[in-house]
């Protein structure tokens, strides 16, 4: 059984466990060291990310998650859970993972469009998206949001708003959105996420086995 936790200090996790429930996967909710232990994944929610990197350092929980993701056990950050894993945010100070080859600015939309929803083009969804809806958007949703200002080495643009802001990344096992995807129905970044854990989602394409060939060749 497929086990993902969602830190839980601060944020929208309760929206993260629900989708997951929804999917089929067992979600933890994560708030104490020992609880990172024996997940398949993390979410990081969306939130504050100052009160989240605070808790997390009271709690304990910077180390044994830098430990869980250095040991390449997928990590997705939303939002404040973005900035929380990015390498760099500016001129803020504040507790960051800073394992995510990202510069990141905070509340990048300024006041007068704290919240927003666009849709996005995201081809890397292809694989968790029904051929017959190939062209559907995600309807991203974002609320004081982040913009990723500049990625490293390593790092795959996924999304970006239609001025060109970098919106939704990856590296490696580390995928990071400044929207929502948890406040909508369309569960396409969560399945997306369980394939980086090779966890078996349902959905609409079938779970492939070895076939007979392959296992004669083994
Ligand atoms: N503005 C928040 C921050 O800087 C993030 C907002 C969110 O997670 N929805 O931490």
């Amino acid at each position: 059984m497929t086990t993902v936790g969602v830190l839980a200090l601060q944020g929208d996790f309760r929206e993260h466990v629900e989708v997951l429930a929804r999917l089929g996967v067992e979600a933890r909710e994560v708030r104490r060291a020992d609880e990172v232990d024996g997940l398949d994944g993390l979410i990081i929610p969306g939130g504050e990310s100052t009160t989240i990197g605070r808790l997390a350092v009271k709690y304990g929980l910077v180390e044994p998650i830098r430990r869980f993701i250095a040991a390449g056990r997928p990590v997705w950050g939303t939002c404040a859970g973005l900035i929380f894993l990015a390498r760099d945010i500016g001129g803020y100070d504040q507790p960051l993972l800073g394992v995510l080859n990202v510069v990141v600015e905070r509340n990048a939309f300024g006041r007068q469009v704290d919240s927003f929803e666009v849709d996005l083009s995201v081809p890397a969804l292809a694989d968790v998206t029904p051929p017959e809806e190939a062209e559907r958007p995600f309807r991203a949703v974002f609320i004081r949001a982040p913009a990723v200002k500049a990625v490293g080495p390593g790092v795959q643009v996924l999304a970006r708003l239609p001025d060109g802001t970098i919106v939704a990344v990856r590296q490696e096992h580390i995928l990071g959105t400044a929207f929502h995807p948890e406040l909508t129905d369309d569960t396409r970044f969560h399945r997306y996420f369980l394939q980086m854990i090779h966890a078996p989602v349902g959905g609409w394409r079938p779970v492939t086995t070895p076939t007979n060939a392959t296992r004669a060749e083994e």
